[in-house]
């Protein structure tokens, strides 16, 4: 089924003089990698065709990966494609005007939800990374489409990360098979890592910081507040502030740990992450969602927040209760 969705959209690409690439906002190393990588293949095998990649909602830790186009004026989507990637939810497309569009394909690991859309869907939700799908999609059409060392680097970059350096349970044999298909392309692997680790100075020491300040319910949920106070102590960028969530990810006996991002407006970001059970409906109470174990949402108060924390901690008290052999 997969291979005639692949086929029906490479043909969608081909009757298109004009197409847009896209992703969700705030994007993470996925959704930058696959748009770059989906447009660099596209534009090296496509030469004739005006090919967009959006830069609005851009990631200041990955701008290494190079710059990325002008928004278009709405003309430009008329008669248009747009291929949104890695978006479960028409809300969180970082593009407003895909109706301007004349057709949406939609390329996405995320679980099905009630916000459809796209005119073609692509979806397969035990994939680690929607890069691991554009590479798919290029080996599935080698003979037609072209693979730069750029776009090969973009996609590895989004296979690493969205993986966890290739640790989540979503990693399978065809996960590497595809990845070695981009380090055929001389990938530049120790700058690479350099970037991906490298932090400032003050972050190490905001990382001290976390590591002071964080807290551990009786059942073992960690989970940090990062309050506007803290961003602007220690010159935290959003992103910055978001991959607190990273710190808090191997506490023994912590199976759920949550950052509470303040967002300065109000909104307070929820970020859940989780070993064995599942926080995907913890966030969906709270009107968010995402995979199983990687999971988001948003809240408007401390209060709000921590009857959030105190839910999490039930279900981590009933799931230690009912389970054994957890880490
Ligand atoms: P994040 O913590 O932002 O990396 O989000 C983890 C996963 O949850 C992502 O793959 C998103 O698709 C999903 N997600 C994050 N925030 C929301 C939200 N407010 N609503 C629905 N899904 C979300």
């Amino acid at each position: 089924m997969n291979e005639a969705i692949k086929k029906n959209i490479l043909n969608t690409i081909k009757s298109y003089d004009k197409i847009i690439i896209t992703r969700h906002q705030r994007p993470d190393g996925d959704a930058l990698g696959s748009t770059r990588g989906l447009a660099g293949i596209l534009r090296a095998s496509f030469p004739e065709k005006d090919i967009r990649l959006l830069s609005e909602d851009r990631s200041e830790e990955l701008a290494f990966l190079g710059p990325e186009d002008e928004t278009p004026p709405d003309s430009f989507y008329e008669g248009a494609l747009v291929i949104v990637l890695d978006t479960g939810t028409k809300d969180r497309i970082a593009n407003g005007k895909i109706h301007l569009a004349a057709e949406v394909i939609k390329i996405d690991h995320h679980p099905a939800n009630d916000l459809p859309y796209g005119d073609i869907c692509w979806i397969e939700e035990g994939r680690s990374s929607i890069c691991e799908m554009i590479v798919d999609f290029y080996v599935s059409f080698k003979d037609e489409l072209i693979l730069t060392p750029e776009a090969a680097t973009a996609l590895y970059t989004g296979m690493v990360t969205d993986s966890g350096r290739f640790r989540f349970p979503s990693v399978t044999g065809d996960t590497l098979r595809l990845a070695a298909v981009l380090l055929d392309q001389g990938i530049d692997t120790e700058s690479l890592f350099a970037r991906l680790y490298m932090e400032d100075y003050e972050f190490f020491k905001y990382e001290a910081y976390v590591y002071e300040h964080m807290e551990r319910t009786e059942n073992g949920v960690a989970y940090l507040f990062v309050t506007r106070e803290m961003q602007e102590r220690f010159g935290l960028s959003r992103e910055a502030a978001s991959n607190t969530i990273g710190l808090m990810d191997s506490i023994k006996g912590c199976l759920i740990w949550l950052a509470f991002i303040d967002n300065g407006d109000g909104s307070i970001r929820v970020r859940l992450r989780s070993r064995f059970t599942e926080v995907q409906p913890l966030a969906a109470r709270y009107g968010g969602g995402g995979h199983d174990r990687a999971s988001g949402a948003t809240v408007h108060s401390w209060e709000e927040a921590l009857k959030m924390v105190a839910e999490a901690d039930a279900q981590l008290g009933e799931y230690k209760a009912t389970h054994e052999g957890w880490l």
